[in-house]
C-alpha cells in the first residue's frame, strides 16, 4: 500500500482533496471541521509528540502501525485510518457504484453491489462502541469485511484495506446524532470508486 512519511521528523495533517463544504449534505463542514481539522490534527500531534526516542523515528506511518504499542498505535492508526477514510471521498453523486474488477470482485464475493452494501453497513451500525468497518483484500484475492475497534486497522491481520466508514460518534453525531445507520447509508452517495479502486494496486 501507498507509504505516507514524516517530513523533517514529524507527521503531517493530510490535505483534504476537496473543499470543506464539498460533501454536504452528507457531511457538513462543521462536522468535517471538527473530524479533519480538531479530532485528526490531535491524533497528529500526539504521535508526533511520542516518536522522538521511541525507535521509530523515520519510518513510513504505516511501518509505525505495524511496530507501535498502546497508546502510539492508537495515535498511528487512527491517522492512517482517517487519511484513507478522508481520501476516499467526493461530492455526493447518485447511482454511486464502483465499476470494473473492484465491482467484479464484490458481485464476486457478496452477490451484488446492494448486498454488499446491505452487510457492509449492518457491520458498521453493529460494530459496538467506537471503530472502523473496512472491505479489504487478502493475499489469495479474497474481499473480506471486518469490524475494527478503536484505532485498529486491517493492516494488523495482515489484509490490504480498500474502503472504510469511521463509525465513532464525532464522525456523524453532529449531523445524524445517534442515527448511525442512516449516516453510513448517505456516505455511499460520496464513496470515490476510483480511489478504492487504486487502493487494489497501490504497492
Ligand atoms: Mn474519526
Amino acid at each position: 500500500m501507498k507509504k505516507t512519511m514524516p517530513v523533517d521528523g514529524k507527521f503531517e495533517l493530510m490535505a483534504l482533496p476537496f473543499a470543506a463544504d464539498a460533501l454536504e449534505p452528507v457531511i457538513s463542514a462543521n462536522t468535517l471541521g471538527f473530524h479533519h481539522g480538531k479530532h485528526l490534527q490531535t491524533y497528529v500531534n500526539n504521535l508526533n509528540a511520542a516518536l522522538p526516542g521511541s525507535g521509530l523515528e523515520g519510518m513510513a506511518l504505516e511501518e509505525v502501525v505495524l511496530k507501535a504499542q498502546k497508546g502510539m498505535l492508537n495515535n498511528a492508526g487512527q491517522i492512517l485510518n482517517h487519511n484513507m477514510y478522508f481520501e476516499q471521498f467526493m461530492p455526493p453523486k447518485a447511482d454511486n457504484a464502483p465499476t470494473g474488477r473492484l465491482a467484479e470482485a464484490i458481485a464476486a464475493s457478496f452477490g451484488s453491489f446492494e448486498d454488499f452494501k446491505k452487510v457492509f453497513a449492518n457491520a458498521g451500525a453493529t460494530l459496538f462502541g467506537s471503530g472502523w468497518v473496512w472491505l479489504s483484500i487478502d493475499g489469495e484475492g479474497k474481499l473480506q469485511i471486518t469490524q475494527e475497534p478503536n484505532a485498529s486497522n486491517p493492516i494488523l491481520h495482515g489484509l490490504r484495506p480498500l474502503l472504510t466508514m469511521d463509525v465513532w460518534e464525532h464522525a456523524y453525531y453532529l449531523d445524524y446524532q445517534n442515527r448511525r445507520p442512516a449516516h453510513l447509508d448517505a456516505l455511499w452517495q460520496i464513496i470515490n470508486w476510483d480511489v478504492v479502486a487504486s487502493r487494489l494496486l497501490d504497492e
